[in-house]
């Protein structure tokens, strides 16, 4: 009889353990990783008329969380993107990240915190252990998403889906409020793209290249944060640069109009881009060196080297890129960027969703303009940061040569 009691509670226990493992644990998790803490973002009223802004880096796919839905964890959702006149946002596919991460060395045995996640998660057994098959979920994700919104947000594959976006948009406004350069019309739709974070996702493949490319992703990471076959790693314990088996990568993405991303490959790896680019290169999330010095973050030479290939460089909005919170901080690297490499390559790449704190979400994202506006920027250099610059690039990037 105690015996019975014993095992049924061990059941009770069991049983409670796997409902919070699978339906509770994973809210718990993104709550604890993707925080803000308020800064009091100011948004004027001009600030509120950039309307087209475009975000290189947000890992909001990685969470179990609805695009379309109204929980309120995390940074990025479609009715946040909307209030803050988001036209555009990069969505990374994270497939790997190590225990114990840190930004000054990993070792790529280090058990992937990723796995226990997707598994929480109800993914699909095909993602437990393949990188390549959880950016193929990422990328169906982000189309089931489109599918349902009822037009409101576009993956975006062509430089002609990018135009379509911004004239759709524009119209959109001067239909349903007449003037569209209003700071409180919201327009719609909203556009997504795809990129990789770091190429372990291609399982030593070279041709999981064109594989990713078909399933809509048009920028790539060279590494996360460990070492892999292509790249080495800024976090990474090899500090390689690019491999062989990197360079055919590198010049294959370039082929297919795949974007290369620098943010977290190692210094060789970038100088080793740097001199075979022929196409424009971002580093889509990050800081510089010049306000916020330490191993994440770009050099002044790095810095021009990008701008030299026409390429731009994504500001983050975290504490390990701008070294604050606030929408000063940002403002700072922003414009030591521009001083460094000139206001062509300029660029937003926020972070959010990335396992980062912020000091306000994409709701917020017009503080940034707000702030540009008192620094004295003229409209014309604000419109290049906030997206200009990067529609550019992300046009010119992603047709096939
Ligand atoms: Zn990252």
């Amino acid at each position: 009889m105690r015996k019975r009691t014993i095992a049924l509670l061990a059941f009770a226990g069991l049983a409670v353990g796997v409902v919070g493992f699978f339906f509770v644990a994973p809210g718990v998790v993104e709550a604890g990783r993707n925080k803000i803490e308020p800064v009091g973002p100011i948004i004027s009223e001009a600030g509120r008329g950039f309307q087209d802004t475009i975000d290189l880096h947000a890992d909001t796919l990685l969470w179990d969380r609805d695009l379309l839905g109204t929980v309120a964890r995390g940074h990025v959702d479609l009715t946040r993107l909307r209030q803050g006149g988001v036209a555009l946002q990069v969505f990374a596919s994270v497939t790997n990240s190590p225990a114990g991460m840190n930004v000054e060395r990993n070792e790529t045995a280090q058990f992937d915190m990723i796995m226990p996640l997707v598994i929480a998660q109800r993914q699909s057994p095909r993602t437990w252990s393949s990188t390549l098959e959880r950016a193929l979920f990422h990328a169906q994700k982000l189309e089931d998403a489109a599918a349902r919104s009822d037009g409101r947000l576009r993956v975006l594959r062509s430089p002609e889906d990018i135009e379509r976006l911004f004239a759709d948009r524009n119209a959109n406004a001067q239909a349903e409020c007449g003037d569209p350069g209003a700071g409180d019309c919201l327009r719609w739709p909203v556009g997504g793209m795809l990129a990789l974070e770091g190429l372990q996702v291609l399982e030593g493949e070279i041709d999981n290249i064109d594989r990713l490319h078909a399933a809509g992703y048009i920028m790539a990471g060279l590494a996360h944060f460990i070492d892999n076959p292509f790249s080495g790693s800024m976090h990474g314990a090899s500090r390689a640069g690019l491999s062989e088996s990197g360079r055919a990568a590198v010049a294959r993405m370039e082929e297919l109009g795949m974007i290369v991303d620098l943010a977290h490959a190692s210094p060789q790896a970038i100088d080793d881009v740097l001199a075979m680019a022929r196409r424009p290169v971002v580093s889509s999330h990050g800081g510089v060196r010049g306000t916020c010095p330490n191993n994440r973050n770009l050099s002044d030479e790095q810095v021009r080297g990008i701008a030299a290939t026409g390429g731009i460089v994504g500001i983050g909005y975290w504490p390990t890129a701008v070294c604050g919170l606030t929408v000063e901080a940002i403002v700072r690297a922003l414009l030591h960027v521009r001083d460094v490499a000139g206001i062509d390559h300029v660029a937003l790449g926020s972070d959010f969703d990335g396992a980062v704190t912020v000091g306000f979400d994409a709701a917020s994202v017009q503080a940034i303009a707000t702030a540009l506006i008192e620094a004295g920027l003229s409209p014309e250099d604000i419109a290049k940061i906030m997206g200009g610059n990067a529609r550019r690039v992300l046009s010119e990037g992603i047709r096939p040569l």
